[in-house]
């Protein structure tokens, strides 16, 4: 189906507000974003993840930003955090299934974490025709970004 992805992201932010509980959302969402052709239970799993992750791995007060981008053939979204950032070598195994940054601290104890939601998001993304990866930004903190194509009219086999 085509779908809003503004319209996405704030229908991800309304049902996780209680793990996003206190924390300072910075959206950047261009107006007039072109819809792009996704499985919208399988892309709203994808944001969840990733703001999950941003919510369990750093400080509880810390903001969360999300960010999308149209560069030409595709959209970019982007989601950062201030937390402890990724250690270099780790950036491509923590989308490895139950790979897990030894010595990860998580801001609520109560949630035990399997190593598999990343591998998630990227089989999922994968199959949309995108990419998807990790960077450490400069500022500090963590950045998730991952790719869809702008397809325009051609029809994706994503199911
Ligand atoms: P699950 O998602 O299955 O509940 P998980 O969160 O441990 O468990 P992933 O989401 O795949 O698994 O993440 C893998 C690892 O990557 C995490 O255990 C953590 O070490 C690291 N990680 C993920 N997101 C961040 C982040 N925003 N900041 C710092 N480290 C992160
Ligand atoms: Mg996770």
């Amino acid at each position: 189906e085509w779908y809003p992805i503004d319209e996405l992201i704030h229908d991800v932010l309304g049902h996780m507000q209680t793990t996003l509980e206190g924390r300072e959302i910075r959206t950047s969402l261009p107006e007039d974003l072109p819809p792009v052709q996704i499985d919208y239970l399988q892309l709203d799993q994808v944001v969840t993840n990733l703001l999950e992750n941003a919510a369990r791995y750093t400080a509880v007060g810390s903001p969360i930003e999300i960010s999308v981008d149209v560069m030409d053939e595709n959209m970019l979204v982007s989601i950062g955090d201030y937390g402890p950032g990724i250690p270099p070598g780790d950036l491509e195994r923590i989308f490895d299934k139950f790979y897990r940054v030894s010595g990860t601290r998580r801001s609520s104890s109560s949630t035990m974490g399997t190593g598999l939601g990343l591998a998630v998001c990227r089989g999922l993304i994968e199959a949309h025709g995108g990419r998807i990866w990790a960077e450490n930004r400069l500022e500090g903190g963590a950045i998730f970004r991952f790719t869809l194509p702008l397809t325009k009219g051609e029809e994706l086999d994503y199911a």
